[in-house]
């Protein structure tokens, strides 16, 4: 009786081992590369423009002498760039 419900608790406990491999693959894709959380590289900036934040190396940079802006996208580092230098 009592190696009946030990042979039981060994099925369940590695069902459940299982299962959690299981859903643990479904949602941590492979290795690396999860798509719930994003790794950022690097530090921070901010967006002028919209005031998105994002990491400084998927920004796009504009020099402007010694200053250095980020933009989220190139549509909004055209509106820095026609706001701030209309002449080029
Ligand atoms: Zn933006």
């Amino acid at each position: 009786m009592i190696r009946r419900l030990l042979i039981f608790l060994i099925a369940a406990v590695g069902t459940i081992w299982i299962l959690r491999r299981l859903a643990a693959g479904i949602r941590g894709e492979r290795c690396g590369q999860s798509r719930g959380a994003p790794r950022f590289e690097g530090a921070m900036v901010r967006d002028r423009i919209c005031s998105t934040f994002l990491p400084r190396s998927r920004a796009l940079l504009v020099r402007d002498g010694a200053e250095e802006h980020f933009f989220c996208s190139q549509a909004c580092r055209d509106a820095y760039l026609s706001r701030h230098r209309p002449a080029r």
